[in-house]
């Protein structure tokens, strides 16, 4: 009896312990976020299926019939207006709130990878999809089953406080992030042109967090996907005889090594910067001088001025060593997926929101800013944004890399990130309600 007594006090204090160590859970203190808690808590089992439903069939590029027909019919059920048809399968779900204050947008991207799944997960994809005349898996490999249930779960949420809710909130399902521009696509075929966000929230799965860690970066989070391609051309001759036509791979060799130093010399050390010549074709034999020689590459930095500067660079660069080699030449420059650029403000906001919803500062993780691209920018382009990293690293495993076949996501980061993602939005609009009516 003794014994007992003292065991069961040293259990409880032990599993207090325990719990006190597991990822931060959500922690309501106002009514409103006791509601947004419970409803998660209550939708949780049913966002689960549904995320393990999208990953069990995930689509390619813009064409989404099915995650897209998901998605309008949930929004429909919730009571949302839904407008279908941007970007060919980009849906809207609009939700009214109860009180007067700004429009507010989340999104959530829907496409899946043309990767052959090799995880053991029970609802592991078997698609197949033909892409450029091959046969190839097709799986959700960058967590964007996790971001289109998310985007449903906190639709569910705010519809069931909608009454308290000031001003409207859109709800972006995307296609297209991975290959086609959906973001700007969507923009482009008017899906704001008579709602016009004043704000945009999002989140991309991160698979270096652990479930329950949320990253942010304040400021540019992700690079300026820009890139070209240069032709440069000959008349073609003997290789016995190079003197008599230009060297299109000596030239084209030139220009790749001369590129480096633009990033080495001329870009101040601060301004992070890649240029990577990642293809380089020429010639069919050894003795015959081709006709020409065709490089591309990727150019990553972050900002408008600095892709232009770039730009600048590069062209005179090229300009530069194909004059001087006598070879005529045609680059082709483009400006793609612009940075993100997440704003400060919002930003502060939204860790006001997550350090007392999350319960513990320790949840967050302040990250740099990566050179990889995300078209969430576009969405920026229309007003102030924000997105944030959601661990999705199981507690128990290894982190498997987003756009690997063995790619896997933590379900416990989705009812986390619902939580979150409905009271940062309550909060903004709450605030952004009240500046507005204080002006
Ligand atoms: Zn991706
Ligand atoms: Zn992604």
């Amino acid at each position: 009896m003794t014994k007992r007594s003292i065991a069961v006090p040293a259990f409880i204090l032990a599993v207090l312990v325990f719990i006190s160590l597991l990822p931060a859970a959500t922690s309501p203190s106002t009514p409103l976020e006791k509601k947004v808690k419970a409803m998660t808590d209550k939708l949780t089992p049913e966002l689960i299926a549904i995320r393990d439903d999208i990953h069990c069939h995930p689509e390619l590029g813009l064409d989404l019939p099915r995650t897209s027909a998901i998605v309008a019919d949930y929004f429909r059920k919730l009571g949302l207006e839904v407008r279908t048809g941007y970007a060919k399968s980009g849906v809207l779900g609009i939700l009214k709130g109860g009180k007067p204050g700004p429009v507010t947008a989340m999104r959530g991207d829907m496409d899946a990878l043309p990767i052959t799944e090799e995880t053991d997960l029970p609802f592991a994809s078997k698609d197949k999809a033909i892409v450029e005349g091959r046969e190839t898996g097709v799986m959700h490999a960058c967590g964007h089953d996790i971001h289109t249930t998310m985007l449903l779960g906190v639709a569910a949420v705010l519809a069931s406080v909608k009454a308290d809710i000031p001003g409207t909130i859109v709800f972006v399902a995307q296609p297209g992030e991975e290959c086609c521009g959906g973001a700007s696509l969507m923009i482009e075929d008017g899906a704001f042109r008579d709602i016009v966000p004043s704000a945009f929230f999002a989140y991309h799965v991160d698979d270096t967090l652990k479930a329950g860690k949320v990253g942010y970066t304040s400021g540019f989070m992700t690079a300026n996907v820009d890139g070209f391609t240069l032709e440069i051309k000959s008349e073609g001759c003997h290789g016995a005889s190079p003197w008599s036509c230009v060297d299109p791979i000596v030239v084209g060799a030139q220009v790749v090594t001369a590129l480096q130093t633009i990033v080495s010399r001329e870009i101040n050390v601060q301004n992070n910067t890649v240029i990577t010549v990642g293809s380089f074709h020429s010639g069919t034999a050894p003795n015959i001088i081709p006709r020409s020689a065709k490089l591309e590459a990727t150019v990553r930095n972050y900002g408008e001025d600095q892709r232009q500067i770039l730009k600048d660079k590069i062209s005179r660069l090229v300009k530069g060593i194909c004059e001087a080699a006598g070879a005529p030449f045609d680059l082709a420059y483009e400006f793609g997926t612009p940075s993100v650029y997440n704003d400060p403000a919002l930003v502060r906001d939204a860790l006001a929101t997550a350090e007392h919803v999350l319960g513990s500062k320790t949840a967050l993780v302040e990250q740099k800013p990566e050179m990889g691209g995300e078209d969430f920018s576009f969405f920026g382009t229309i007003a102030p944004a924000v997105m944030l990293n959601l661990g999705v690293v199981p507690p128990d495993r290894e982190a498997t890399a987003v756009h690997s076949p063995t790619f896997m996501a933590d379900e416990a980061g989705i009812p986390i990130g619902v939580n979150l993602m409905a009271d940062i939005i309550l909060d903004h609009q709450v605030k952004a309600a009240k500046t507005k009516t204080a002006k």
